[in-house]
């Protein structure tokens, strides 16, 4: 049984002590892309089924820090699914419009409906995250967000929705690579902001919001998985490991035919 990287964290832990580097896992990256690329396969069709059978929903939400993959996942991860069964949304800054509800309005309104598979790129997590790292709403506001996102989460679950979390786990070393090589080559430019290199310098602050809100957050009902991403082949094929076993599990069928198909004639 391939390591699922499941956090089962009942007290305090520390990320640093969580692998970043997946090679330990799994030594050979060809066997792993092979591994991937049959498992995306069976992704498709199990997708067609969920959407044909139009009953049961699946969220997967993808928090990181910058450069941590979130945009190489999806983009790897979705390839070749029916579009019209996926919906991915990227949560941004909150606009004056989503400040004036409760932090879950925008994210209540974006969860996958009946046979639908819903990604989220960033997520609510964020009101516990960069919120918390950048002082934006006092303690007294954020840190009773673990429970109403847990509650939030368990009606989600009870009323048909599976929901997955990947924390994609970067070392601070790999980010400083990557946005390195955003700076060196011209196609990658765009994706470089100096924001996220004044977010760097708050690494160990977001660490500690990271590890209080995954102990917090991991539920029965809503695991979160923290992925050793710094090599992507790993990262990929272990969320795709995930998402298949899930929906597996989940046994989507295709709905009933019509009765007695086989005496129709088509004029
Ligand atoms: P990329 O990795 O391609 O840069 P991104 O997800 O970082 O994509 P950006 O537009 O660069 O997208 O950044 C979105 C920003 O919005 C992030 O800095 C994130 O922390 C911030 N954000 C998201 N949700 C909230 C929130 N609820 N409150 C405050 N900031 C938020
Ligand atoms: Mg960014």
């Amino acid at each position: 049984m391939p390591h699922t990287h499941r956090l089962m964290a009942e007290r305090p832990f520390n990320l640093e002590a969580l692998p970043t580097d997946g090679k330990q896992f799994h030594p050979n990256r060809d066997e792993a892309e092979t591994e991937f690329k049959a498992l995306r396969k069976e992704f498709v069709q199990l997708q067609r089924q969920l959407y044909a059978e139009g009953k049961q929903k699946l969220l997967i939400v993808l928090q990181a820090m910058d450069a941590g993959g979130k945009d190489g996942t999806i983009r790897n991860i979705l390839k070749g699914v029916n579009p019209q069964g996926v919906r991915v949304h990227s949560f941004k800054v909150p606009s004056k419009e989503e400040l004036a509800h409760d932090f879950l309005w925008r994210i209540h309104k974006a969860v996958p409906a009946q046979g639908m598979i819903g990604v989220f790129n960033r997520s609510h997590y964020e009101d516990v995250l960069v919120v918390r790292v950048h002082d934006i709403v006092p303690e007294a506001v954020w840190r009773p967000r673990y429970e109403q996102i847990n509650n939030f989460e368990k009606l989600l679950h009870d009323t048909g929705t599976r929901i997955l979390k990947f924390y994609l786990h970067i070392s601070k070393d790999e980010q400083k690579e990557r946005f390195q090589s955003r700076l060196d080559e011209p196609e990658k430019n765009w994706k470089f902001s100096l924001e996220d290199l004044e977010k760097r310098k708050f690494w160990p602050h977001y660490m500690t919001a990271y590890e209080e809100m995954l102990q917090q957050c991991s539920t029965e009902w809503a695991p979160w998985y923290v992925v050793p991403a710094n090599q992507k082949w790993y990262r990929n094929l272990t969320i795709m490991r995930t998402i298949v076993q899930t929906l597996r599990d989940m046994n989507p069928q295709y709905p009933e035919a019509e009765a007695n198909l086989d005496q129709v004639v088509i004029e």
